[in-house]
């Protein structure tokens, strides 16, 4: 099976290795030249333009950054959807607005080309060790024909409902994230200000009902957790302003469903404010800096 993987940055890179390590014939592709020459440096073939890659593919994969990169990807005179064979399937991995999704689902099937929504949770770490979750959205038989790829580039993969439905599980996860990660850092900081040393205070929070993903995971603050962005100046990681995207997709769906998201909108507001600081491309863990006294 030929796979065409289209965006390579910090998760795409490692997932398009990943399928290339479990023996798929992958040609993988980037705007950015580094993006490429990192996956190529790893034994994948590469080519420079996204025409290229799908040429013999039979199936496509993308990881872009936002709803924008996949519609321009796709859609439009220029768009993938223009030539692929009805025989292509596409996984369209990035995170982006659910109604988006199906949008450009339905402009698939009308080509008669099937097309999943399968965003991911787990971060560049999952992405690299293979242990990603997928969030799919999509019709039974498309979803099933993924599986196989899915299982090489993650370990749980979870199907959702329909098309978008993938995308609208990331947008519910995503936001709790923010908030958790907000929470964290705010309880660290009021720590570390009334003088406990932060790797104890997290060791009692992750034995204690404060206990959340953040924590375990992805603590943010320096130090005290080792191989997470914040023990490498808040680099690689979640950029903030990815996850500040993600928070604009909740209001939007939020808006849409007429449903309050008090907690979504204030996170959103508090990353917006961090990215306005000029800080949208540390990772997303850094708002802790925005709570710390200078
Ligand atoms: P990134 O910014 O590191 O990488 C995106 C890559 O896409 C870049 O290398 C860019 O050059 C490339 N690109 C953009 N438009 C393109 C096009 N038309 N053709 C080819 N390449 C193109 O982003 P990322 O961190 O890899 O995230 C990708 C997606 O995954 C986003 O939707 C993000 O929200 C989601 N996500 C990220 C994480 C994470 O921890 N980084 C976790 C879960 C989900």
């Amino acid at each position: 099976m030929s796979i065409a993987f289209i965006g390579l940055g910090n998760m795409g890179g490692p997932m398009a290795v990943n399928l290339h390590k479990a023996g798929f014939k992958v040609t993988a592709t980037d705007l950015s030249a580094d993006a490429r020459a990192r996956v190529a440096a790893e034994g994948v073939s590469v080519s420079d333009s996204a025409a290229g890659a799908v040429s013999d593919a039979d199936v496509v994969i993308s990881m872009l950054p936002a709803s924008r990169h996949v519609e321009g990807l796709y859609l439009g005179e220029g768009g993938l959807l223009a030539t692929l064979a009805a025989s292509v399937r596409v996984i369209d991995c990035s995170t982006i607005a659910p109604e988006t999704a199906r949008k450009v689902a339905k402009a698939a099937a009308e080509k008669g080309i099937s097309l999943i929504d399968a965003p991911v949770s787990g971060g560049t770490a999952g992405a690299t060790n293979a242990t990603l979750t997928f969030m799919v959205g999509g019709e039974d038989a498309a979803v099933a024909a993924a599986k196989p790829l899915l299982e090489a580039m993650g370990k749980n993969i979870f199907h959702a409902g329909g098309n978008g439905a993938g995308q609208v599980a990331k947008v519910c996860n995503n936001m709790l994230l923010a908030i958790h990660m907000i929470g964290s850092a705010e309880a660290l900081n009021l720590g570390v200000s009334l003088g406990l040393d932060a790797s104890v205070l997290s060791d009692i929070m992750k034995q204690s009902s404060g206990d959340n993903w953040s924590l375990q995971k992805y603590n943010p603050m320096p130090g005290v957790m080792e191989g997470v962005p914040a023990s490498r100046d808040y680099s690689g990681g979640f950029g903030t302003d990815l996850m500040l995207k993600d928070l604009g997709l909740a209001e939007e769906a939020a808006l849409g469903a007429q449903t309050p998201i008090p907690l979504g909108g204030l996170a959103r507001q508090l990353y917006a404010l961090h990215s306005a600081g000029g800080n949208g491309g540390l990772d997303f863990s850094s708002i802790l800096r925005m709570l710390q006294k200078a």
